[in-house]
């Protein structure tokens, strides 16, 4: 479904990422994992080209995402419009929720379908009231963010990005700003929609989720995928590879 093959970045001379190869299969939780600056967000943000990367390549469906062509040199980014047809396959939800402050829940939702997808707003908001469903929050759809706690406002992003029906979702540490109260409603929506078969790659700091949730774990540090494993064989034992066991002890 996702393939990433030998990517590496560059912030000027600063190496981001470095040759990492890693495949994200159909229906499958990903969660990446590793210290503050290994690169977790510059690889999510280059899976959707929100960065652009410096060397290799990212297919999705088979498709190369951001670029032109794979071989060509100096290589040439799709166009704004090109681009913007990939990535409404891939959805993406951070850490802050980036709501529209004078929209409703319900307008929030569905303001890339009817922008984006081009819908009538009487299907948008159909759609949207369905995705507002599946985050249990049919009964806010008239609230505006300022009147939603922090945890519904993220369920309300969460939302957002699934009513554009995409074939995968990027999760960059989505409960990293909300109170620990709010974390539980988040992670537990975030499991419903694992359980239904969404594809999803969870930046995160929840080792328990990362434990009961993922399918597999990877592991980055500085820059480099260290390993990438179903989680057992991180936190059912001592990990073997140093980094990753003075990381999560850390944790503990
Ligand atoms: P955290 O857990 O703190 O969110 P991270 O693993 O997500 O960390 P990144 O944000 O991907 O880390 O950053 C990886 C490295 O790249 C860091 O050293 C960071 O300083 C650097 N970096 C990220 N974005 C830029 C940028 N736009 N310009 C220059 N350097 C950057
Ligand atoms: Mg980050």
């Amino acid at each position: 479904m996702i393939q990433v093959r030998n990517m590496s970045k560059y912030f000027d001379e600063f190496e981001a990422l470095r040759d990492v190869t890693l495949d994200v299969h159909r229906s499958e939780v990903l969660c990446l994992i590793g210290p503050s600056g290994s690169g977790k967000s510059t690889l999510l943000r280059c899976l959707n080209f929100l960065e652009a990367y410096d060397g290799g390549e990212v297919l999705l469906e088979g498709e190369l995402i951001g670029w032109k062509s794979a071989g060509a040199s100096p290589r040439k980014a799709l166009s704004g419009e090109a681009l913007r047809r990939q990535r409404q396959h891939i959805g993406m939800v951070f850490q802050q929720f980036n709501l529209w402050p004078h929209l409703t829940a319900l307008e929030n939702v569905a303001e890339a379908l009817i922008h984006v997808k081009g819908l009538g707003k009487k299907q948008a908001h159909e759609k949207a009231r369905a995705a507002l469903a599946k985050v249990n929050l049919s009964d806010k759809e008239k609230n505006y963010p300022a009147n939603l706690s922090g945890g519904q406002q993220q369920r309300v992003a969460i939302a957002r990005a699934i009513a554009m029906e995409p074939s995968v979702m990027l999760f960059d540490e989505p409960t990293s700003a909300l109170d620990p109260e709010l974390v539980g409603e988040v992670l537990s929506v975030m499991k419903e929609m694992a359980n239904e078969g969404m594809t999803m790659v969870v930046v995160t700091h929840e080792m328990g989720f990362a434990a009961h949730v993922a399918d597999r774990v990877a592991f980055l540090d500085s820059g480099r995928l260290v390993t990438c494993v179903p989680p057992a064989e991180i936190f059912g034992q001592v990990p073997e590879d140093p980094r990753v066991r003075a990381f999560l002890q850390t944790y503990r």
